[in-house]
């Protein structure tokens, strides 16, 4: 990809492809929605993405994204932050003031911290389950019992301050199509079993793939691609 053309164009770009994958797996079209991930990338970029038509946007750390996104969301209110990072629970209380869904829920702990939080401030918030699928990655839950012990939680009523709207994961960091691949599919099996499980939970979001393997999770179901480094570039950790 010419790493001198605009974020508008990169972002036509992934559209596109996402569109040419959508019908390519027989899937409808508008059924994947596109998340750009801004983590390491300033304020003016994320209004160039703005700008270009994108309203749904990924941050990892709580305190970037709260210096970075309540000033633009009191401006364009249609803007819409998921949290896509491990979140330490002393976190929480900030994450859910401009938050509008957590993705990267991997514990009880973490529904309780949240629960009580959004109680205080009486605000409802969006979650998804975030499940370890790849050997690599350390983040998610790893057991398919732990899983179940959260979302058994959620079917009681425990939290009325939380939405659960599907799951999460990260494909192993590898070039393996194959193992990348297995990761998807798996998740989406598990959360196809999970769904009639819990059919009073509306569990339909799958958030699988990134810059590098967004096509293959869109094959593999995904309902909701990450895409950092191929709209906005390289990350410059060094800030
Ligand atoms: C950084 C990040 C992304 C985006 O990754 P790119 O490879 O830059 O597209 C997606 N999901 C999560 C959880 C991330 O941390």
């Amino acid at each position: 990809m010419n790493t001198n053309s605009s974020i508008k164009e990169k972002l036509e770009l992934i559209r596109n492809k996402i569109s040419e994958a959508e019908k390519k797996a027989g899937r409808s079209e508008g059924s994947v929605k596109l998340m750009a991930v801004s983590k390491f990338h300033p304020s003016q970029a994320i209004e160039e993405a703005f700008t270009a038509g994108q309203l749904l946007f990924g941050e990892n750390r709580v305190q970037e994204a709260s210096e970075k996104f309540p000033p633009l969301i009191s401006q364009h209110p249609e803007i819409e932050l998921h949290m896509i990072g491990q979140l330490q629970s002393n976190k929480v209380k900030k994450a859910v003031e401009f938050a509008s869904c957590i993705q990267s829920v991997d514990r009880l702990e973490l529904l309780k911290e949240i629960e009580k939080q959004c109680a205080k401030i009486e605000r409802k918030i969006k979650i998804l389950f975030e499940v370890h699928t790849g050997e690599e990655s350390k983040a998610g839950y790893e057991t398919e019992g732990s899983l179940r012990e959260s979302i058994e939680e959620c079917a009681k009523g425990s939290f009325p301050h939380i939405i659960p709207c599907g799951f999460m994961t990260m494909a192993p960091f590898t070039e393996d199509e194959k193992l990348i691949r297995k990761s998807f599919s798996s998740l989406r099996e598990l959360s196809e079993k999970l769904r009639t499980d819990y059919c009073e939970l509306k569990l339909t979001e799958l958030s699988m793939g990134m810059s590098g393997d967004f096509i293959t999770a869109i094959e593999e179901g995904s309902t909701l691609v990450r895409v950092g480094t191929a709209i906005f570039g390289e990350r410059d950790y060094s800030k």
